[in-house]
């Protein structure tokens, strides 16, 4: 998740509604939440639907179980886990080294609080040239290094933001998006470099995979078939999840760009339309690699 909101909660709709134009009172249209939220995303309903549906139909292949394997317990303290995490980063995205580094020295984090009262991990925007606060209730498993790694990725995002010219907040599918790449980098540097790490991550992973791209589909098609409903933070997901999983897949090469940008974010560059199209053409698993292989 980012920003204050906890994921799967409320986001207030002034977080939507500052995506630029208005019409002017006389000609306002009904405008719902959910178009707002495809402008917000630059999004076109149609591929949506498309992706949605498919995503209900097979999930594009993409695990959702690892039978035999589950979330474990791990020695890692949190510390160590955060440090885990810029490494897998960096070691994935070269490129990003000094942004993944200096992410990881100057980010805020509160990763073991005492006595906690919030369950749900989250990356505060504290704002243009201010450095992210974490906050994870880091609890010894593979579930918790997983959303250390998100929420390193939300904090890494907003970091890489600070170093830009200008600041503009970057979308949501866009900043959920960046998190599940990091994800995808903890998860590639434990097959590598932390061997012990890596079943109970991808069973982690996985077993995350039937709420972003299933549960979370549900309550997107939901809106679709009925738009006049509020938004939820959660329409953000599956879209994002299934964008992550693509980029990773298909344009490694380019994975430092999305860090990168901020408010720029389009169909285009994400991707959306060309798994979309590639629908048309062929299986609906579209990937090499539908879930992390220990080889
Ligand atoms: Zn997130």
């Amino acid at each position: 998740m980012s920003n204050t909101v906890p994921d799967g909660s409320l986001i207030p709709l002034v977080s939507l509604e500052d995506t630029g134009e208005r019409l002017p009172s006389s000609c306002i249209t009904r405008e719902t939440d959910l178009s707002r939220w495809l402008a917000l995303n630059r999004l076109e309903k149609t591929s949506c639907l498309k992706l949605l549906d498919q995503l209900l139909l097979d999930t594009f292949g993409i695990a959702t179980e690892t039978p035999g394997i589950s979330n474990e317990v791990t020695t890692v303290d949190p510390s160590h886990a955060w440090k885990i995490c810029c490494d897998a980063i960096s070691s994935s995205i070269p490129s990003l080294r000094p942004v993944v580094e200096k992410t990881f020295t100057e980010t805020s984090t509160c990763l073991r609080p005492r006595n906690s009262t919030i369950s749900q991990s989250f990356t505060y925007d504290r704002g243009f040239h201010r450095v992210p606060f974490v906050y994870v209730d880091y609890s010894y498993s593979s579930k918790s290094l997983i959303s250390l790694a998100h929420e390193f990725g939300h904090a890494l995002q907003i970091t890489a933001s600070n170093d830009s010219d200008v600041y503009a907040r970057m979308p949501p599918i866009s900043r959920e998006c960046c998190a599940f790449v990091a994800e995808h980098c903890l998860i590639d540097y434990a097959r590598h470099s932390a061997p012990v790490l890596f079943s109970g991550l991808v069973a982690a992973w996985a077993k995350d995979n039937l709420y972003y791209l299933v549960d979370n589909a549900e309550t997107l098609k939901r809106a679709f078939n009925k738009d006049t409903l509020s938004y939820h933070y959660s329409w953000n997901y599956p879209l994002a999840r299934l964008w992550s999983h693509w980029l990773w897949n298909e344009r490694h090469d380019n994975l430092a760009d999305i860090f990168h940008t901020n408010g720029t974010s389009s169909e285009d560059i994400w991707g959306l339309k060309n798994i979309a199209s590639s629908l048309d053409s062929g299986p609906s698993t579209l990937y090499s690699q539908t879930v992390p292989r220990d080889d």
